[in-house]
């Protein structure tokens, strides 16, 4: 069996530096905001060229809780619009609802799948502060474009980096192009803990402070609480772990981009279509991380079954979109075709550092053997 994602065998390539380093927190005895946060917040800080990082519970927390410090600081009111992505994953628009913010959903660019940025300005009303920027699938959103929107607008821009650490443009990186950038370090990441763990960037100074407070009971200071905070922390142990991975974040991006460089070159299949062609410009390569390899087909369930019987694992990145979940059940007579299509169509191959030359070579000759004739 080829697995989507091999996490035994990625951990396994740093286990002993892992286990050194989760002794050492055992045995300082200290398990809460201690020196491996600080550590890991001033490492992934440098990573991604900002002032500050804040080390958080996890990805979703990374959002809702930018937002919410937006809101303590006056920036934003309860009602106010923010742009997002129709086909991003639920928890961009969780982050969005729990604000009692009101999410606008966009089409994404049909090659991309990320923001557009003709149809994020076509979405824009005199109540919109933000555009989420969804760097979906590990590539980066037409940046440049959107913060100059964002600049001509007065909008906010959050990143939502959770699938694109490390992604650059022009040599910035997520996390560095907003006005804050939330992350994801969920085990499956590209950058994974060894259980939750997320961070927000930012080069704000009022911003960091105020989610340093929010992320703890709202207090800058032990028993005085300055908001009606949360229990959303990033523990000692998963920053000690992320210290360790994080030195080898690069180097596994870069296998990622192997296996995607051999799928493009690889596959033929007229009923298939690749993501868009990564060019073999500097600047195109390092766009993407590939967190996930994304192809479309129409046929895609038959074809997911036919790679599944050759012992191929896939995953549907998402088979169903917000407006037509039943948490939101209010937004169902809603229409957003692109989305929808893409939803019944794309497939997710396995991509990941450990993968090996033989196994992608034989992912590309199931993809290529599958009829796509009806
Ligand atoms: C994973 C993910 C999140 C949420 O991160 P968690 O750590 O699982 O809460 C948010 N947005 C996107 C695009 C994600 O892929």
């Amino acid at each position: 069996m080829i697995s989507f994602l091999d996490l035994k065998k990625i951990n396994a390539l740093m286990r002993e530096e892992l286990i050194e380093s989760c002794t050492r927190v055992i045995d300082s005895g200290w398990f809460i905001g201690g020196n491996e946060l600080s550590r890991f917040e001033a490492q992934f800080a440098a990573y991604t060229h900002s002032q500050h990082c804040i080390g958080v519970a996890n990805g979703l927390d990374a959002l809702n809780l930018t937002l919410r410090a937006w809101k303590e600081m006056g920036k934003l009111k309860e009602g106010d619009e923010v742009i997002v992505p129709a086909n991003t994953y639920i928890a961009s628009i969780l982050a969005i609802t729990e604000n009692r913010l009101v999410p606008v959903l966009v089409e994404p660019d049909a090659a991309t799948y990320n923001l557009d940025p003709k149809l994020v300005e076509a979405a824009i009303t005199p109540k919109t502060r933000v555009i989420m920027a969804v760097h979906l699938y590990g590539q980066l959103c037409d940046m440049t474009a959107l913060m100059t929107l964002a600049q001509r607008n007065n909008l906010l821009v959050l990143e939502d980096s959770a699938q694109a650490h490390g992604a650059r443009q022009n040599g910035r990186c997520a996390g560095n192009w907003g006005h804050a950038s939330g992350f994801s370090f969920y085990p499956g990441k590209n950058l994974g803990a060894l259980g939750d763990a997320g961070a927000i960037t930012t080069d704000d100074d009022e911003l960091a402070e105020t989610l340093k407070a929010l992320r703890n009971y709202g207090s800058h200071e032990k028993y005085k609480n300055l908001y009606q905070g949360v229990n959303s922390r990033l523990d000692e142990i998963q920053a000690a772990m992320l210290s360790v991975k994080l030195k080898y974040l690069d180097e596994q991006t870069q296998r990622r981009r192997d296996v995607a460089q051999h799928y493009m070159e690889g596959i033929r299949n007229p009923g298939i279509t690749l993501p868009l062609a990564m060019g073999t410009s500097v600047q195109a390569l390092e766009s993407h991380v590939w967190h996930v390899f994304v192809i479309r087909c129409e046929r895609r369930d038959e074809l997911q079954d036919y790679l599944l019987a050759q012992g191929i694992q896939t995953i549907i990145h998402y088979p169903l979109p917000a407006h037509q979940q039943q948490a939101y059940k209010n937004w169902d007579s809603r229409s957003y075709p692109l989305t929808e299509a893409i939803h019944k169509q794309v497939l997710s191959l396995p991509i990941s550092p450990v993968m090996t030359p033989s196994e992608v070579e034989c992912v590309i000759a199931a993809v290529n053997n599958f009829a796509s004739e009806v």
